[in-house]
């Protein structure tokens, strides 16, 4: 059977049914309406200011690749200076290869590569961290080293670089996974915290954000081969089965039986934030303060870079 025509055009054949809101797309309007969708969310919630230094953190899986293509546009219509940021974590026989993607997906977005690693930072790559940990038996979740190591240093290279904004390749996936996973700990103030530190740029934390944000994975996948995105096969070796892992599952279930929830759980939660913002307990959390070990802007006594490590050095002591 011939698959029907583009609800867009009405002259292509269509080649991709939007589930959540019922249209069928040629690959010639699925990718202006990717770009339309993103432009209309960047233009809504004002995310850049005219001629202002953007940092895109690159991975360079499918979410960078996509990024880079949508930043390319948006860059120019704003007059961004935009500048691409890759972190190296040292996971060896990982990331040589992501690095030539890496490369190509700058190319792409026309910025400036900066690289450095958690070795230059840090002083120890994650395989550093984690064969020091196995050496005592520890269990650590490497995963957990790696998502607030790179967070760190992909701000500090950023506010080293002079951008007032690090844009991130996070999808709606993400965001609902994110939500989702708040709920479950029953961390309500997390929901609200991430809207709130938007505004924290003077304290030396470089506002995050996400223009990818209402583009479900799927699509931003789509949109990222359309364009010609190559993807790299291996998988880290540190990877397991975590808990974000299970609420990807039920909300791709929950998206089956019920298309758009994944949109709604985001909405809901960004409905919540705008009303828990101004609450005396959101303010307290985000008051920003410095870390009594390293200096660096945090919400706590001991930011979060200093007590992973404290707990590993004092685990290795032992
Ligand atoms: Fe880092 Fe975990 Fe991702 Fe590997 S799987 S790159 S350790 S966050
Ligand atoms: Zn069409
Ligand atoms: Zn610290």
């Amino acid at each position: 059977m011939e698959p029907p025509l583009c609800t867009h055009c009405s002259k292509r054949k269509s080649f991709y049914f939007r589930r959540y809101s019922g249209e069928k797309l040629c690959q010639q309007c699925f990718t202006k309406n990717i770009e339309g969708l993103v432009w209309r969310y960047v233009k809504r919630e004002q995310l850049f200011k005219e001629g202002e230094r953007v940092a895109l953190a690159i991975s360079g899986g499918k979410d960078s690749y996509a990024l880079a293509q949508v930043m390319r546009k948006i860059a120019k219509r704003f007059k961004l200076d935009l500048v691409a940021i890759f972190i190296d974590e040292g996971i060896g026989g990982y990331r040589e290869e992501a690095l030539q993607l890496v490369k190509r997906i700058a190319e792409i977005a026309e910025a400036p590569l900066y690289t450095s690693s958690f070795k230059e930072i840090f002083g120890m790559s994650l395989d550093e961290i984690h064969r020091k940990s196995m050496e005592k038996g520890l269990e650590f979740n490497m995963c957990t080293f790696c998502g607030t190591l790179r967070r760190r240093a992909i701000n500090d290279l950023a506010r080293e670089l002079n951008a007032s904004k690090v844009a991130v390749g996070h999808n709606l996936d993400d965001e609902a996974q994110t939500v989702f996973m708040n709920l479950i700990r029953g961390n309500l103030i997390r929901l609200a915290i991430r809207t709130v530190l938007y505004d924290k740029r003077s304290a030396g934390l470089i506002p995050r954000v996400k223009p990818l944000r209402n583009i479900p994975e799927n699509e931003v996948a789509l949109y990222a081969y359309l364009k010609g995105a190559q993807f790299y096969e291996r998988e880290c070796p540190y990877v397991r089965v975590s808990m974000r892992d299970e609420v990807r599952n039920i909300l791709n279930t929950l998206e089956e039986k019920h298309p758009g929830v994944k949109f709604s759980i985001v909405r809901s939660a960004d409905k919540l934030a705008a009303l828990l913002k101004e609450h005396p307990a959101i303010l307290e959390r985000v008051k920003i303060r410095h870390c009594k070990n390293c200096g660096a802007p945090t919400t706590r006594e001991l930011c979060r870079v200093c007590e992973l490590f404290q707990a590993l050095t004092a685990k290795l002591k032992t």
